[in-house]
C-alpha cells in the first residue's frame, strides 16, 4: 500500500481532465484526489503499488484531445488511513495567472456523428464544437482564455448553448467557441469581383451545395477554414490545378490534398500504420505519403515527385465540403511571396485575382494559423513545419524564468518567446522577403507578447547581415535599449535538436546541413561539423564538406547547372559534353567560366544543399527550379527508384572530389540515372559518417546529432544514421521541430537562456 503525489504542467485547463482522472480512477483500485491549478493538474493516489503505477500510466497515455503534458514529477507519501474513495477537488485559480493556450484541434468523433445526425441540433452545423476540439489558439485575443478574450465575443451564447456551457456533466461545459444555428456565426458563399451579380449570397446548405458544383466546375475557391483561408480545386482536374498555379505564380512547388477519409487517402498512397495514426490524429496534419497504385490526380499536383501531400478534414465545415470520393488541393490561401490570408477583407482583396468564389463565415480568425506538415518514416515522426494542431505548446528548455524573443531566420520563419522555462514557439509565419510578410511577422510578435505579458530582457537573431528578421531585431533593439545576441546559423539549428531533446549541458557533436548558413569566416556554410560545449555557447567548427566557388546571387540557386559546372572546377574534373553544359546557355556559361577562373562575383560555400543541387544538376535530373530544394527532391526520387544492393557499398568512398569523379565517370559509361543518384546519396552519407563517427571517437563523444533541411532527404538520414549506429553512437534527429530554419527560433532561444543565465 502507497501514496503517490504527482503533478503534470501543460495544457490542462478548460480540456476536460479532472472529470478524465476521475473516469480513469474508476477502473484501478485507487483513492484519493484531483484537481488542478492554471498550469498543472495534482494527483494523490492511494492502493496497491501496482494499481497506483498503472492508474497513472493510464492518466496520461489516454488523455483527453486537447490536454498536453509538458512536464510530469511524482513523489511518495505516507497513505492516509481511511481514505477510501477518489475525488474531484476544487480547482486554484491565481487571478492574472498565465494558463497555457491550447493548439487548434479536428473536430472529435462525438461532434462528427452529432453533425450526421439529423435529429441534433447541430445537423450539418459548419462551426459545431465542444470541450474535446476545435478552434483555440486561432480566436485568443487575451487571457484568461475566456469567451470574452475570443472571437467568439461577438456570438453571445442561446439559452440552449448557455445550459450546456454551465453543465458540468455536459460534454461543452466551459467550451468557449460552443455555438449553434441561432447564436453563432454564418456561413455564406460570394462569387469573386469579375463574376458579376447574377449569385445572391448563398448561405448555409446553398452555399455547400454550390461550392461542391462550383469545384466539380473546375472552379477554384477560397474557404475559411480554422487558421485562415485556403484555396481549393478539384485534384483530379487538371486543367483547374494548372490554372491554380498559374494565378498563384506557384508552377512545380507540391500541392498538398484533403481527401474525405482514410480510406479515400489509401487509394492514392501507400500508408504505413503510423502514417494513418499521424493522418487521423487531432492535429490532422498534412502527412507526406508515397504515392500509391492507385495515384491518378492531375500531374501538376506534385510534379517530378513521389510523394503527395495528404491531409482529412478538420474543420466541420471541411467535412461537409470534402465529401466521397472528392480529392481536392487545398493550399495556403495567400498570393506568391505573402502571408496567410486570414481576415474576409484581406481574402476579398488579396484573392481576388486567384479565386472564383469565397466561401466565408463570419468567426473572427486573431492568430493566423497554417497547416503543419510531417513525414512519418518508420516509427519515427519528422516535422517539416510545426504550425496549426501544435502552436503555440512549448519546448522546455530550462528551469529559470528568463524572458526574451528569438525571432527565428529568413525563410519558413517562426519565432519563440520564453517565460517559466519554457519556449513558445510561433505558428509557421512563412518568408520575410516581402514586406506584407515582415508585418505579419511584427504583428505577430507583438501578439505573443502581450498574450504572455512579457517583454523581452534579450534578443536573439542569426548573425546574416541581410536578414530582415536580424534588421528588425537590430532595430527594436536601438528602439527599446534591449540587448541583441546574435547566433551563428548552423550553431543555432544544433541548438535546437539539443534543445528539443533535453541535451543542454551535454558535449555534442552535430552534423548540421542545410541549404545556406552566413558562417563566421563570411562564406557561405551549409554542410558543418559543429562540436556544441557544455556551455551551449561554446561551438567549434570541427569539419565540413569541401568548399567550392559558386556564382554569387540567386540565380545560381535558381540553375542547378551553374553550381554543377562550378563544383566540377574546384575539383578539376573534365564537364565537357555533360548535362549541365548541355543545358547553359552559351553566353551564360562563358560568364560563369569567367567567374570561376577570375574569382570575381564568386562565393566560397560548403553547403551540402548546393552540393546535392549541383549533383541533380550533374546527373541531368534537374538544371532550372522554381522552388526551394526542388534539385535536390527530384535527385532523390531518382535514388529511390534504385534498389540495387551493390550501390550500398559506398564505404569505399575516400571523399567528396573521389565520389564526383566516379559519378562522372559512371554517366560517360552510360550507368542509370537512379543507380548514380543512389550512389551519391550513400557516398555522402558514407562520408559524413565516417568523418562524425571518428572524431566522436577521438573526443570521446557518444551522442551525435543530424540538424538542418538537408535531413529531411529520408534515404540520406537514414544511410547517416544506420552507419552511427552501427559504430554505437547515440544518434539525435528532430521529433517536435523541423530540421530546417522553421526550427531555427528554438535553438536561438536556447543559445538566449544560457546567455542570459550564466
Ligand atoms: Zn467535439
Ligand atoms: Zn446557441
Ligand atoms: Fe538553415
Amino acid at each position: 500500500m502507497l501514496r503517490r503525489s504527482c503533478v503534470i504542467r501543460g495544457v490542462v485547463q478548460g480540456v476536460g481532465f479532472r472529470p478524465h482522472v476521475a473516469r480513469v480512477a474508476q477502473t484501478y483500485a485507487v483513492s484519493g484526489f484531483c484537481g488542478n491549478d492554471d498550469e498543472s493538474v495534482f494527483i494523490e493516489a492511494q492502493g496497491e503499488s501496482e494499481e497506483v503505477a498503472a492508474f497513472l500510466a493510464a492518466v496520461r497515455s489516454q488523455l483527453p484531445p486537447l490536454a498536453t503534458i509538458i512536464s510530469y514529477e511524482e513523489v511518495d507519501l505516507d497513505p492516509v488511513v481511511g481514505d477510501d474513495a477518489f475525488r474531484i477537488v476544487a480547482s486554484q485559480h491565481t487571478p492574472g495567472a498565465r494558463t497555457l493556450i491550447p493548439p487548434d484541434v479536428a473536430c472529435c468523433a462525438d461532434c462528427l456523428a452529432e453533425l450526421h445526425d439529423p435529429a441534433n441540433r447541430r445537423y450539418r452545423y459548419p462551426f459545431i464544437t465542444c470541450t474535446n476540439c476545435g478552434p483555440r489558439l486561432s480566436i485568443i485575443r487575451d487571457l484568461p482564455y475566456d469567451r470574452p478574450a475570443t472571437t467568439m465575443v461577438d456570438f453571445p451564447m442561446c439559452a440552449a448553448c448557455r445550459a450546456e456551457y454551465e453543465n458540468p456533466a455536459d460534454r461543452r461545459y466551459h467550451a468557449q467557441p460552443i455555438s449553434c444555428f441561432d447564436c453563432g456565426p454564418l456561413l455564406w458563399l460570394e462569387r469573386g469581383v469579375g463574376a458579376g451579380d447574377d449569385d445572391d449570397l448563398l448561405l448555409w446548405d446553398d452555399a455547400i451545395e454550390r461550392a461542391h458544383e462550383l469545384l466539380d466546375e473546375g472552379a477554384i475557391l477560397a474557404v475559411k477554414g480554422i487558421g485562415g483561408f485556403h484555396l481549393l480545386c478539384d485534384a483530379s482536374n487538371e486543367p483547374a490545378v494548372a490554372r491554380l498555379r498559374e494565378r498563384k505564380h506557384r508552377p512545380d512547388k507540391p500541392l498538398a490534398v484533403m481527401v474525405s477519409s482514410l480510406e479515400a487517402a489509401r487509394g492514392l498512397a501507400v500508408l504505413s500504420p503510423h502514417q494513418e495514426q499521424e493522418l487521423l490524429s487531432p492535429q490532422r496534419p498534412i502527412v507526406l505519403c508515397p504515392q500509391g497504385a492507385g495515384y491518378a490526380l492531375a500531374d501538376s499536383v506534385a510534379p517530378g515527385l513521389a510523394d503527395i501531400g495528404l491531409m482529412l478534414p478538420y474543420a466541420p465545415l471541411h467535412e461537409l465540403l470534402i465529401t466521397g470520393d472528392r480529392a481536392v488541393v487545398a493550399t495556403s490561401g495567400n498570393r506568391a511571396g505573402e502571408p496567410l490570408c486570414f481576415t474576409n477583407a484581406d481574402a476579398l482583396e488579396a484573392l481576388s485575382d486567384i479565386a472564383d468564389a469565397f466561401l466565408m463565415h463570419d468567426r473572427g480568425i486573431h492568430v493566423p494559423v497554417e497547416d503543419s506538415v510531417l513525414l512519418a518514416d518508420g516509427d519515427d515522426t519528422l516535422p517539416i513545419r510545426r504550425s496549426r494542431g501544435f502552436a503555440p505548446l512549448p519546448v522546455i528548455i530550462g528551469s529559470e524564468n528568463v524572458h526574451l524573443l528569438a525571432v527565428g531566420g529568413e525563410v519558413k520563419n517562426t519565432f519563440a518567446i520564453t517565460r517559466d522555462g519554457m519556449a513558445f514557439l510561433s505558428a509557421h509565419i512563412g518568408d520575410m522577403g516581402s514586406l506584407a510578410s515582415q508585418r505579419a511577422f511584427e504583428r505577430s510578435v507583438e501578439q505573443m507578447m502581450t498574450m504572455h505579458r512579457t517583454a523581452p530582457d534579450l534578443v536573439v537573431a542569426d548573425r546574416h547581415p541581410g536578414y530582415a528578421t536580424t534588421g528588425w531585431a537590430q532595430r527594436y533593439c536601438e528602439r527599446t535599449g534591449t540587448d541583441l545576441l546574435q547566433v551563428q546559423h548552423h550553431h543555432a539549428h544544433a541548438l535546437s535538436l539539443i534543445a528539443e531533446h533535453g541535451r543542454t549541458g551535454e558535449e555534442v557533436l552535430v552534423a548540421a546541413y542545410d541549404g545556406t548558413g552566413y558562417g563566421d569566416d563570411g562564406t557561405i556554410w551549409g554542410g558543418e561539423l559543429l562540436m556544441i560545449g557544455a556551455d551551449p555557447l561554446a561551438f567549434e567548427r570541427v569539419g565540413h564538406l569541401p568548399a567550392f566557388s559558386m556564382p554569387g546571387g540567386e540565380s545560381a540557386v535558381r540553375n542547378p547547372w551553374k553550381l554543377a559546372v562550378a563544383l566540377l572546377a574546384e575539383h578539376g574534373i573534365d564537364d565537357a559534353g555533360l548535362p549541365p553544359v548541355h543545358a547553359a546557355p552559351q553566353a551564360e556559361l562563358r560568364l560563369v567560366r569567367s567567374q570561376l577562373s577570375s574569382g570575381t562575383a564568386v562565393v566560397r560555400t560548403t553547403s551540402a544543399g548546393r552540393t546535392f543541387d549541383a549533383i541533380a544538376s550533374l546527373l541531368g535530373v534537374r538544371q532550372h527550379v522554381t522552388y526551394e530544394a526542388q534539385a535536390s527532391m527530384e535527385l532523390e526520387r531518382a535514388a529511390r527508384g534504385c534498389t540495387h544492393v551493390e550501390h550500398g557499398r559506398a564505404e569505399a568512398v575516400t571523399g567528396l572530389p573521389e565520389l564526383i569523379a566516379s559519378l562522372v565517370a559512371g554517366q560517360r559509361r552510360g550507368q542509370k540515372i537512379g543507380c548514380l543518384a543512389r550512389l551519391a546519396h550513400l557516398g555522402i552519407a558514407a562520408l559524413t559518417s565516417r568523418d562524425l563517427s571518428h572524431m566522436a571517437t577521438a573526443r570521446g563523444i557518444s551522442t551525435v546529432g543530424l540538424t538542418g533541411g538537408v535531413f529531411q532527404n529520408r534515404l540520406f538520414t537514414r544511410a547517416v544514421r544506420e552507419a552511427l549506429l552501427g559504430n554505437g553512437l547515440t544518434v539525435l534527429t528532430h521529433q517536435r521541430v523541423p530540421a530546417n530554419d522553421g526550427g531555427l527560433c528554438l535553438g536561438q532561444a536556447l543559445a538566449g537562456y544560457a546567455h542570459l543565465t550564466r
